[in-house]
């Protein structure tokens, strides 16, 4: 079987050009340079036992993404990749062979994280073995090749391509009369419930969540149903991101030159002006999330939390000052993946349906106008821009 294939294979060369380029002139990205290319390819071979191939019914486009393909990502993650691969990891889709009590035909959502199980490794590495496998130590090892995520490895296939292969402990069922859009948010929101989780979130603390695009939107409306946070001042830099961030639990809401000064009327902090810096705050909330994953983002995090507080990298970070983690001994907690909280996260769509968050969906044909319009989402009064594989 052959089918459509957006694949990523770039040279060093290329890929520093577009790191140099990337950002700052958007519409390159999907350009030129890009190291992207749409291809016709034989589907993945199904590596062993356990594994079926998936034909992808709606596929995201994630920050994480859009930081590979323009070779922001920082060069850490290289290791753990293997190329060339198809990326998309946000996948909604139907089985298309029969695997361990699922049937050719069920809709399902995929867990991408290649650990142990997947790979079939016996015995698992530490964290698998207790169910840990977002944090599985070998991922680089058994049936298939080097790859943190299906959409980073070049044996399975990813979601921006008419078929993959993915190993029966990564699907979950889609409930029936769970719409495709809603379903693909599952992999986002279970991954916003897991930054919840590992933010430990005191009863009545006073949060502030840096960036409303989906995963700031989706951290919202997690730490209403998952904790018992306090007030919840959002920065959302455009009007309809204010809204949802709103409608989904925050009490206030502030453009991002305003943050600091929201969090400082909230917790009646001191506001610093550095030389040559941007001002922080003494005193400030008592957990921050950076949702947005840029340096300004994770800079107003860590400026904006009192001391001893908690800053969450809820996004891809970039790098940043850290003074204040130093100086006001912050704890700054990653939080990577949804691995574990994918059963969570279908109830809580199930009975809230967050499928609207999807704002567009593009056949994999017209990949450089979606790919355009997911790094200006925002702008364009989007939030979650997906490829429809199935569509012409
Ligand atoms: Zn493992």
């Amino acid at each position: 079987m052959t089918a459509l294939a957006l694949e990523l294979h770039r040279s060093v060369p290329r890929y520093v050009a577009q790191r140099t380029i990337g950002r700052r002139l958007p519409g390159l990205l999907a350009g030129p340079i890009s190291s992207l290319r749409l291809i016709h390819r034989e589907a993945p071979a199904l590596p062993g036992d356990g594994w079926a191939r998936i034909r992808p019914l709606l596929s995201g486009i994630c920050g994480s993404d859009l930081a590979t393909v323009s070779g922001e990502a920082s060069f850490y993650f290289s290791a753990l990749v293997s190329m060339p691969f198809v990326p998309g990891h946000e996948v909604v889709g139907e089985l298309l062979d029969d695997v361990d009590g699922l049937g050719a035909g069920q809709r399902v959502v995929l867990d991408p994280v290649l650990g142990c199980a997947a790979r079939g490794i016996e015995p698992p590495c530490e964290p698998c073995a207790r169910g840990d496998h977002g944090l599985c130590e070998r991922i680089t090892g058994g049936h298939v090749a080097t790859g943190l995520q299906t959409g980073y490895c070049a044996d399975t296939g990813g979601g921006w391509s008419g078929a993959l292969v993915a190993h029966r402990s990564q699907l979950h069922v889609v409930p029936d009369g769970m719409t495709e859009a809603a379903a693909l948010m599952t992999e986002p929101l279970a991954c916003a419930i897991h930054a919840v989780r590992r933010a430990a979130v005191a009863r009545d603390s006073r949060v502030l969540v840096v960036g409303s695009g989906t995963v700031g939107l989706l951290t919202i409306a997690a730490l209403r149903e998952f904790s018992e946070a306090g007030p919840i001042v959002a920065v959302a830099k455009h009007g309809h991101q204010a809204a949802l961030a709103r409608r989904y639990g925050a009490t206030d809401v502030v453009p991002p030159n305003e943050a600091l000064g929201a969090v400082r009327r909230a917790t009646r902090a001191f506001r610093m002006h550095p030389e040559r810096s941007a001002p922080f705050l003494l005193g400030g909330a008592d957990v921050t999330f950076d949702c947005a994953g840029t340096r300004a983002s994770l800079d107003s995090a860590l400026r904006a939390t009192r001391a001893r507080g908690r800053v969450i990298l809820a996004a891809m970070p970039a790098r940043a000052d850290l003074s204040p983690a130093w100086y006001r001994e912050l704890e700054v907690v990653g939080a990577y993946s949804g691995a574990g909280a994918f059963a969570e996260s279908l109830a809580f769509l199930t009975d809230a349906d967050l499928g609207g968050l999807v704002s567009a969906s593009y056949p994999l044909s017209r990949w450089r106008e979606a790919l355009d319009h997911a790094l200006t989402a925002g702008r364009l009064g989007s939030v979650k821009i997906a490829f429809d594989p199935t569509k012409e």
